[in-house]
């Protein structure tokens, strides 16, 4: 509720309209007694043992596409929603008939917390859940029941002294140990914002196009972290080690097709050209050939959105390189 009231939350309004009903399972779903909590992995299988240095490296390079590992592969919500399904299915098979709803990153259900409080991981100073045994690079899913079951126990918090999240994070969104103003961060601003993206910002975006795992990468416990043993999470086409301006140049069409089944089609092709934009003018501020190239073809566009971000991408003058986060 206090992170509510500063604001924390910017436009995501369904944080703030369930009340309650997100913090109280049984407001929720009646006759709910219990909640099963359950996690899974998502690095992709092909995952390289120095993975947080190979994506810290793709920071390094103005001209690639970033997007957030987790949306390189299928939308995890259906993948997710499924297996909490069968897992509830195959109780059913034991104990009879139940009352079950499972969730994944539904808005009314405070995941992190439900996890946090039945012994997932602890909440990092990031805020994300993490172990000792898989780090965070883990989606998280919820059962509600109507059964009584033995509570487990929470884990204690291994973060210690550590606050590298705090200090790599590009625009400083995490204001305190735990607590994240969202406004900030480049995942809401890339995937949940709706308007134009702040300008004291967009610089700091540097080339991450859908969502931003550097708060994960700095991490030390995600040298921990697990891949996935299913192919759904691999990465798809088009999706890592391609140029902005490849990108930019898919038309809506491709954006669909390439995007079927992706948690990135959610944004919709205007956004997608806006967060690219951003990104190209980095680039040009990096001094990247063929970057205004790029952004002139969009100069036209029909949306006022991508027209002012592209608008905004022309007008950057090359800068002295910016610093790597990495370490
Ligand atoms: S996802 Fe990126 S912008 Fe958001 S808190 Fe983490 S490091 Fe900061
Ligand atoms: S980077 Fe450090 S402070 Fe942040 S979640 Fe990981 S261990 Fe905790």
């Amino acid at each position: 509720m206090q992170w509510l009231a500063h604001g924390f939350h910017g436009e995501m309004q369904y944080m703030a309209t369930h009340g309650t009903r997100r913090a109280r399972p049984a407001e929720l779903v009646p006759g709910t007694v219990s909640v099963i909590t359950a996690r899974m992995d998502y690095l992709p299988r092909d995952t390289p043992p120095d993975w947080q240095a190979v994506e810290f490296d793709r920071l390094a390079r103005p001209g690639e596409a970033i997007v957030s590992v987790y949306a390189r592969g299928r939308d995890y919500h259906k993948v997710l929603r499924n297996r909490l399904a069968k897992l509830a299915e195959r109780i059913a098979e034991e104990v009879g008939p139940f009352g079950h709803r499972a969730f994944t990153d539904s808005a009314p259900v405070l995941e992190a917390e439900l996890a946090s409080r039945s012994g997932q991981g602890w909440r990092g100073k990031h805020t994300l859940v993490l172990d000792r045994d898989a780090g965070s690079m883990f989606f998280l899913g919820e059962i509600y029941i109507d059964m009584a079951l033995p509570e487990s126990e929470p884990v204690t918090a291994h973060c210690g002294s550590c606050s590298a999240c705090i200090d790599v994070c590009p625009t400083q969104a995490i204001v305190a140990p735990g607590r994240l103003d969202a406004r900030r961060c480049i995942s809401y601003l890339t995937i949940e914002h709706g308007g134009p993206i702040p300008e004291a910002l967009r610089p700091l975006m540097a080339n991450r196009i859908y969502g931003c795992d550097d708060c994960q990468l700095i991490c030390p416990w995600n040298k921990f972290a697990k891949k996935s043993a299913l192919p759904d999470f691999d990465a798809r086409e088009g999706l890592t080690g391609r140029t902005l301006a490849e990108l930019f140049a898919w038309t809506e069409d491709d954006f669909l097709r390439r995007t079927e089944g992706s948690p990135i089609r959610r944004i919709g092709h205007e956004r997608w050209l806006r967060n690219i934009a951003v990104a190209l003018g980095n680039a040009v501020r990096s001094g990247e050939s063929g970057a205004r190239e790029a952004l002139a073809t969009r100069a036209g566009h029909p949306s006022e959105l991508v027209r002012e971000h592209v608008a905004w991408g022309l007008a950057q003058q090359a800068v002295d390189p910016r610093p790597s986060p990495r370490p």
